[in-house]
């Protein structure tokens, strides 16, 4: 996993993120193949930019995208919150932006994923607005700058487009946007079918039934994969608590354990 504004390839893989098939495969012909086929790319003159903003509501797997993305194309990333850029390298925000770009420079090919970008919005008149004005300036050029940025690409994620700046999201900057939606019933089937690779579920247990059922309704890539520790969580300590008198009973997951975790778990 990555550490906040530290540059590392993620093991998120593309079979880690359920459904968002559109967006995996803007990411791959923008961002992915361009990284591992540029020769190619550059005969065919293609020159599209490649900035993206993901936006929708919490939990639906923007980071996670993001992270697959980097470890697709083998590239670095390096996770900015937008409102840490405010705080935390007070007195010099706008050196702040200035560095991490050049850091990301030096580990390309790099995804630099700005979270949280909402926190860069003008509220006029507020006290600390000219702080926010000097960083979103300075984001603003470094964005412009991507002719000397090569092997750079910035994707950004906000659950709140409507307060975005509009100049962040010309071509160039932020101009590719995507929404990120709460997953279909059949979207939410292939988050829990994600899941079947790093835990002990049952063959019995019938994931697609589980991801139309009417209680994960309303139901976001976080809250599945919530349910899914909780069912695990409940067959672990039924198996400790049991281990002693059955040695020999199956160590997985059962749909029982799904129904209790359904009774905890809600949206
Ligand atoms: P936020 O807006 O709160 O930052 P986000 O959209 O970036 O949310 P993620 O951090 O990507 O959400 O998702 C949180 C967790 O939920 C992931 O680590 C993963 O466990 C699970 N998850 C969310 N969406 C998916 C998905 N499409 N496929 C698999 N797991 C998912």
């Amino acid at each position: 996993s990555t550490r906040e504004g530290f540059s590392a390839i993620p093991n998120v893989k593309w079979q880690d993120v359920g459904g968002l098939d559109p967006l995996k495969q803007a990411f791959d012909r923008y961002i992915v193949r361009r990284i591992k086929y540029p020769e190619e790319y550059k005969e065919f003159g293609v020159d599209l930019e490649a900035g993206f903003l993901l936006f929708g509501p919490p939990g639906c797997g923007k980071t996670l995208i993001a992270k697959a993305v980097a470890n697709a194309a083998g590239a670095n990333f390096i996770h900015i919150k937008g409102p840490e850029l405010l705080t935390k390298y007070v007195g010099d925000s706008e050196q702040a932006v200035r560095t991490i770009f050049r850091r990301a420079k030096t580990c390309a090919p790099c995804i630099l994923f700005f979270d949280e970008v909402d926190a860069l919005t003008k509220q006029r008149g507020t006290e600390g607005g000219w702080v926010v004005e000097k960083v979103l300036n300075q984001l603003l050029i470094e964005l412009d700058g991507a002719d000397d940025r090569r092997n750079v690409f910035v994707i950004g994620a906000t659950n709140r487009i409507e307060v975005i700046d509009r100049a962040l999201l010309r071509p160039g900057r932020f101009g590719i946007l995507h929404y990120v939606r709460l997953p279909s019933p059949e979207e939410r089937c292939r988050i829990l079918e994600a899941s079947r690779r790093s835990k002990p579920i049952d063959s019995d247990v019938d994931l697609e039934a589980i991801g139309r059922m009417q209680a994960c309704e309303n139901f976001s890539g976080a809250d599945l994969a919530a349910l899914m520790n909780e069912a695990a969580m409940i067959a672990l300590q039924e198996q400790l608590d049991t281990a002693g008198n059955s040695p020999n009973a199956p160590r997985t997951i059962k749909t029982r354990h799904f129904e209790l975790a359904l009774a905890k778990i809600s949206p």
